[in-house]
């Protein structure tokens, strides 16, 4: 090894990545271990080489923020494109707007109100179906658009997204998608900044990653790590079940399978995700990279293009489902987590968290504070 670490990170995910930069800018000696080929987690991003457009290899990643304090940070390691995030559904056969705004009202009951009248509007809406204390997705949707648009742009597209029922799922999970009175289609609420890495994302891993201070071993799972190095203090980025071997019950994850069609168009579908409403359409979206980065220009005949399908695959753990019983299962493992006197527990999969990119950076920064301190 070249260098002689003070710290263990497992995982080179945005986490890993940003508290391993930061204790190498303070003189710390750092080793990242890695269990996949590459560096950057679910972030990683590589040139197809049929078509040569970049493309997120576990699904489209569009960074926003409106936290100071993670701006100013990742701008230090990478320029962004100004990329603008909209996205598009169809329903029936029929384009609409997403998040729900005013088009898609509009569209959806054929009538124009205006965005003083929407909230009358779906008043008379809730005044049918409505619930205080929302238990479930199914009653919060309903209760923040009514039974029609939660029908159609909700139900079954989270029922494919989850593998369940709304009614099976936390309230929570909805209320991250806005609902706007305007025709304002951007999809992030608030980000007051937004982009793609002008050199696309794995680049700014490479640089997060690039102190001398930090040696990474890709390929190499904590797991098979010698005895010796797992006494170094370490920051644990991996499932945080997994950790324990599942002694106290395994967590559930939901998982997707992107599947890559290259086609004869330059342009396939005129914008970077299309949503699926429906049920008899069985993948629940399609990502096209090409759109991505409009500042590259790409003048293919050919784009590279991903069915979306959500899976149930514990070996590839993407997004917590914090449901109840999982919630009960969290609980138990972070008693056990607080006992670890020499592993800190970090990132969506080490926190069972349902994080963006900059919640990410923000708690690896607080983390490092805490170490600090
Ligand atoms: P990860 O990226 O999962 O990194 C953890 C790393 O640890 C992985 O590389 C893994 O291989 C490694 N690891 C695990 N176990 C071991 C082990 N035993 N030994 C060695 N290494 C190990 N956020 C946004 O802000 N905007 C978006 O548009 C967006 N889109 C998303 C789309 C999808 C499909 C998903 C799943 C997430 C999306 N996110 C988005 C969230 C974003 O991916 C996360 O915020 C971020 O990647 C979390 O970083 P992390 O380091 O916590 O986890
Ligand atoms: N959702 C939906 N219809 C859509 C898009 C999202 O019902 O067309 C619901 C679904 O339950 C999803 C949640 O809203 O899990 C959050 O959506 P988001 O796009 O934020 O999910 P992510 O990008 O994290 O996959």
């Amino acid at each position: 090894m070249r260098i002689k670490p003070d710290y263990l990170v497992v995982g080179s995910g945005l986490f890993g990545s940003v508290v391993a930069q930061n204790l190498a800018s303070q003189g710390k000696q750092v080793l990242v271990v890695e269990k996949r080929y590459h560096i950057g987690g679910n972030c990683f991003s590589e040139l197809d080489a049929e078509t040569g457009i970049e493309y997120h290899k576990y699904g489209t990643h569009i960074f926003h923020t409106s936290n100071e304090t993670v701006w100013n940070y990742i701008q230090k390691f990478t320029q962004f494109n100004d990329y603008h995030h909209q996205v598009l559904t169809l329903h029936k056969n029929k384009i609409y707007q997403l998040p729900i705004n005013l088009e898609t009202i509009n569209s959806f009951y054929n009538i124009n109100l205006k965005p003083y009248e929407v909230e009358n509007f779906l008043k008379k809406e809730l005044s049918k179906e409505n619930y205080i204390n929302p238990k479930n997705l199914e009653e919060q949707a309903i209760s923040l658009i009514g039974r029609p648009l939660y029908e159609a742009f909700i139900k079954n597209y989270t029922s494919k997204q989850w593998g369940k029922g709304p009614t099976e799922l936390p309230a929570s999970i909805i209320r991250r998608l806005p609902i706007r009175y305007n025709y304002s289609e951007t999809y992030f609420n608030h980000a007051r900044w937004q982009g793609i890495p002008l050199h696309g994302f794995t680049s700014l891993f490479e640089k997060l990653l690039s102190s001398p201070n930090i040696e990474v071993k890709t390929n190499c799972d904590y797991f098979d790590l010698d005895e010796n190095l797992k006494k170094l203090p370490t920051i644990y980025t991996g499932p945080i079940d997994r950790f324990f071997n599942f002694k106290l019950g395994h967590l559930e994850w939901r998982s997707i399978r992107l599947e890559k069609h290259v086609m004869n168009y330059s342009d396939f579908q005129g914008t970077s995700v299309i949503n699926y409403a429906d049920n008899d359409v069985t993948y629940t979206r399609v990502h096209e990279p090409l759109h991505l980065h409009p500042e590259r220009n790409y003048q293919n005949k050919k784009t590279t293009v991903f069915y979306e399908y959500s899976e149930s695959d514990q070996n590839s753990p993407y997004y917590p489902v914090r449901d109840e019983d999982n919630l009960k299962i969290l609980a138990k493992y972070e008693e056990r987590a607080k006992e670890q006197e020499n592993v800190i527990f970090g990132g969506r999969l080490g926190t069972y968290a349902y994080y963006d990119m900059d919640l990410t950076i923000l708690k690896a920064l607080e983390l490092v504070n805490y170490i600090h301190s």
